[in-house]
């Protein structure tokens, strides 16, 4: 703890008033191994892995059984935001197994959301999606079914079943998603609609996989220092100015990334440049850029892609639009409402004109919705949203 210790003077013993009642044994989501309070703590520097402040060991602490270097303060490590609130002692640990495919000989595997063929590891090729976490797969090592259209990247494959994550204290299981999807679920942590593989508790939390995949933030090119979730207090992002959203904070300095921004991809393709644009930090700029997809200024300051041969700058949300995460093709059905929505790729060499906003569709995917006999092209999942909402209205 980082307050005064309380002593007992006849018989020397020290501890802290809240830690008389504090638990044995506990589970905490960052961590999958439970962890015991221990008084005191072996000597050594060790820093807290929620907080991220010091520990003084001498105070005692909670610590992992298996990884010595895993420790908590009491505190944190009890914070109804870290805790489920179960005491564990005495109680039965089981083996979960937590590994989503079967190796059926080197290279091959049958993966638990594609049971009926079998995957063979491979090298990039033509372009392709993967069915995890939507992004399409250039040159990394994936996964491809040998009967049909399936992929996956490796460490997409390799997704546990089960994990935990610092915005929840449920345990989250691993969801395939589907093709055809009956609801739009969005990322509780960035806020984007996922259509491939996502982490769930019943209805109280969704995550896509990269979001659950990020317990902390280190890209020295953004920030000299990794960002950590110290706290669930929401926060305002430096690179998109976003308020009161969920955010990886710096401990050594004021510094605080949303998830959105932090999970953007560092290199991508974009109809506007034949080369990979890449994500660049702001810096004050003696000079005006425009951006090439939109050609309305860039703000110098903030997050933008740019090509370094071409020497062109775009803004984020010009390039990545809302469909980071989901799969061309992906298709979305309300029966009830006689609603249909396809995702299709913006690619064509005449962009359609947004049926809500009446702009040219200018981000990487168009939604295609038809609703009794309306048909329309909408920009974004906001326009979609709108022109379903009007019609159904009336
Ligand atoms: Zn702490
Ligand atoms: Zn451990
Ligand atoms: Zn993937
Ligand atoms: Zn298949
Ligand atoms: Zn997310
Ligand atoms: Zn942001
Ligand atoms: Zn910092
Ligand atoms: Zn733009």
């Amino acid at each position: 703890g980082e307050r005064n210790p309380y002593v007992c003077l006849p018989c020397s013993l020290m501890f802290h008033y809240d830690c008389i009642d504090l638990p044995h044994v506990i589970s905490i989501n960052r961590h999958d191994h439970r962890i015991s309070h221990r008084y005191p703590l072996t000597p050594g520097d060790r820093v807290c892995e929620v907080c991220r402040q010091d520990i003084t060991w001498r105070y005692g602490a909670y610590s992992c059984n298996k990884c010595p270097d895993f420790s908590v303060h009491s505190l944190c490590a009890t914070r109804n935001d870290v805790w489920d609130g179960i005491e564990l002692e005495g109680v039965h640990e089981e083996d979960v197994d937590t590994t989503p495919f079967k190796e059926i000989e080197e290279g091959v595997i049958n993966h638990i959301f594609h049971k009926e063929h079998n995957l063979l590891l491979s090298d990039g090729g033509q372009v392709i999606h993967c069915q995890g976490c939507a992004h399409p797969i250039s040159s990394e090592k994936h996964y491809k079914c040998m009967v049909c259209d399936f992929f996956l990247h490796k460490k997409c494959a390799n997704l546990p079943l089960r994990k935990r994550h610092g915005l929840s204290t449920h345990i989250l299981s691993l969801h395939p998603g589907k093709e055809n999807s009956d609801r739009l679920f969005d990322c509780d942590a960035c806020g984007r609609v996922v259509s491939g593989f996502r982490y769930e508790y019943g209805d109280k939390i969704v995550l896509d996989v990269d979001c659950a995949s990020l317990s902390w933030f280190r890209n020295p090119k953004r920030h000299p220092h990794a960002l950590f979730l110290t706290t669930l207090d929401k926060g305002t992002c430096v690179a998109c100015d976003k308020t009161d959203v969920y955010v990886l904070n710096c401990v050594e300095c004021k510094y605080s990334l949303c998830f959105k921004c932090a999970t953007l991809p560092e290199a991508i393709k974009h109809r506007c440049d034949d080369h990979f644009l890449v994500l660049s930090r702001g810096e004050k700029a003696a000079y005006k850029y425009w951006c090439t997809v939109c050609e309305a200024e860039t703000n110098s300051e903030k997050w933008f892609y740019t090509c370094h041969d071409c020497g062109i700058m775009c803004h984020v949300d010009c390039v990545i639009g809302d469909s980071l995460n989901i799969k061309p093709g992906f298709t979305f059905m309300d029966e009830v409402k006689g609603l249909k929505m396809e995702a299709v790729l913006n690619d064509n060499n005449s962009r359609p004109l947004c049926s809500t906003c009446g702009s040219r569709c200018r981000f990487p995917m168009v939604y295609n919705l038809s609703i009794n006999t309306y048909e329309g092209f909408h920009c974004s999942i906001e326009c979609l949203l709108n022109a379903a909402e009007n019609i159904l209205l009336g």
